[in-house]
């Protein structure tokens, strides 16, 4: 820790508002912080060429509450009557929100956080069209399947920003300049000023010219989790992890959990949990900025998965591949080599998402079953002797992908409880993963109403806020698809707002 005292006078500070980061959940709080009166600066670790974090590499899908195509419409004005015609969006309530949070949470989210999450869903995502121009699209490609003549959209999550996480935040950059707010790029926090009292004060940063104190009113940080960080994964999350592949940036490594924490905010959340998906075995270590989120490989559940073994180890079909897909990636680090095999074949390939058409695909097909086996590096014995109990256990039923359409097997285990397809239409096509972490569950507890960080004693710590990855208590063990990039937006929002009224009633207090 690094004392400042006293509090620095209003004239000696950099900003109103310092904000740590320049994602999603930053770039929110940036604006918001500024709408609320205050003067801005985001300081950022990254250089510029890399700036985005996290945000950059998603999909840009974003899961909010909403009551059918009205509330699509005044967020997607540009839907054409034909396009209207061809489709069906159906409804997400917003209990049916918090059911499948509470549900994949295994009943663990902080509720708090889940109520303000919700209910702050919706009017965020149309904010972020009036203040930042967001623009958005329905998710054709990934949430919908053509089911009777029409597409229909499935998993509460069915709309996306233009452009996917790229189109995201270059939008937010793009408005900085139209709200004043300045961004310092290769500039790390490395520790919060903190004055006799308690307050925070500012941040000590390091630039390319060596340390420095910045102070401001309040401070906002939104520097992501600890996911790219090998020595804290692997503390936290358990041996193995340091083997994962970082899905996106290679910047958050927990520095402002750290941080906050060493000046007494209060740890909170799922810290042995995270975020984490199947990933092409031949991804680099980090996030490539131009494949973005097309390592991942989410259309398992049209399939089947094995180890080098041959076996199956998960229900491909448990649930909604929304629902399952952010807890498999651990299932796949615990397998022999950290490494697994998704088979598909000619029944269910064109269906595949538009991820399994990258060049860079670490793919084979063959005609049949021991050459697939041969041509992968898969037990040739066991993968037939898998496939073979499959088939004996599929049941007849009706195929419909969108919905669970309980086509299941019985008697082998794991079982496929969804679209458990015979698995016997070759040429068979099979792509190998391994575990790719997207950000880690554990972090700093916040109130959610004004995203103020609590210190050890549940006391509010006057001058910081904290928003996105690094708030925990809202995931543990798994994630609804789409959630993150919504809780960041809501919780950068409210975090920023609230930072800025408090800093400018400070400054205020000490004219
Ligand atoms: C491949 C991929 C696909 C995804 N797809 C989706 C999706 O479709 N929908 C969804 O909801 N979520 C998705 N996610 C998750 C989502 O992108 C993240 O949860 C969200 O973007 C996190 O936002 P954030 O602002 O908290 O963090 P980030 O966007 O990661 O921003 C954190 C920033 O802090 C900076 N930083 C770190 N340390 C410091 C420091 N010491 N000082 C200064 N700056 C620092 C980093 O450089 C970074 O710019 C995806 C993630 C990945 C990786």
């Amino acid at each position: 820790m690094t004392s400042s005292p006293p509090s620095a006078a209003p004239n000696q500070r950099v900003a109103d508002v310092i904000v740590v980061g320049a994602g999603n959940a930053a770039l929110c709080a940036a604006i918001a912080a500024r709408e609320a009166g205050a003067s801005v600066l985001v300081l950022e670790k990254a250089e510029e060429g890399e700036r985005g974090g996290n945000t950059f590499y998603a999909g840009g899908g974003f899961r909010f509450p909403y009551d059918g195509l009205d509330d699509i419409r005044t967020i997607i004005p540009d839907l054409s009557d034909e396009e209207v015609d061809r489709i069906e969006v159906g409804s997400y309530p917003a209990s049916k929100f918090k059911d499948d949070l509470v549900r994949v949470t295994e009943g663990r989210a902080d509720e708090t956080l889940v109520d303000h999450l919700i209910a702050e869903a919706y009017p965020t995502v149309q904010w972020m069209s009036r203040v930042a121009g967001q623009r958005w699209v329905l998710m054709y490609g990934r949430q919908a399947y053509e089911v009777d003549g029409k597409l229909r959209f499935w998993g509460g999550m069915i709309t996306e920003a233009v452009g996917g996480g790229e189109g995201l935040s270059e939008s937010l950059f793009a408005q900085l300049p139209r709200h004043d707010i300045e961004v310092r790029y290769g500039t790390g926090a490395r520790s919060l000023l903190q004055d006799e009292s308690g307050r925070i004060t500012g941040v000590r940063v390091k630039d390319a010219s060596g340390f420095h104190d910045l102070h401001a009113g309040a401070v906002v940080v939104a520097a992501g989790g600890f996911e790219a960080n090998a020595e804290m994964r692997t503390r936290y999350l358990g041996a193995g992890w340091e083997v994962a592949k970082v899905r996106g940036t290679r910047h958050n490594t927990g520095d402002m959990i750290n941080a906050a924490l060493a000046v007494g905010a209060q740890s909170y959340g799922h810290w042995s949990g995270a975020h984490a998906v199947a990933w092409d075995m031949m991804a680099p270590p980090t996030g490539n900025r131009r494949i973005g989120d097309l390592y991942q490989k989410h259309s398992y559940p049209l399939g089947l998965i094995v180890n080098v073994h041959g076996a199956r180890f998960v229900d491909e079909g448990a649930d909604l591949r929304n629902y399952t897909y952010a807890k498999y990636g651990r299932e796949i680090l615990k397998q022999p080599h950290a490494v697994a095999f998704q088979l598909f074949d000619q029944q269910t390939v064109g269906r595949l998402r538009d991820e399994y058409r990258i060049k860079e695909a670490t793919r084979a097909e063959a005609n049949s079953i021991p050459e697939l086996a041969d041509a992968l590096g898969i037990d040739v014995g066991g993968l037939v002797r898998t496939v073979e109990a499959y088939n004996a256990a599929v049941r007849p039923g009706k195929y419909d992908p969108s919905v669970l359409d309980g086509l299941g097997t019985e008697g082998i285990d794991p079982p496929k409880s969804n679209w458990a397809l015979p698995f016997d239409q070759p040429p068979y096509v099979g792509y190998a993963v391994t575990c790719g972490i997207t950000f880690t569950f554990g972090g700093l507890k916040i109130e959610a109403k004004t995203g103020q960080v609590q210190d050890i004693e549940d006391r509010p710590m006057p001058g910081l806020y904290a928003a996105g990855e690094l708030v925990g208590g809202l995931f543990w063990h798994n994630y609804p698809g789409g959630t993150g990039l919504t809780a960041g937006s809501v919780f950068g929002r409210t975090a920023g707002t609230a930072a800025g009224k408090a800093a400018l009633a400070a400054r205020a207090a000490v004219r």
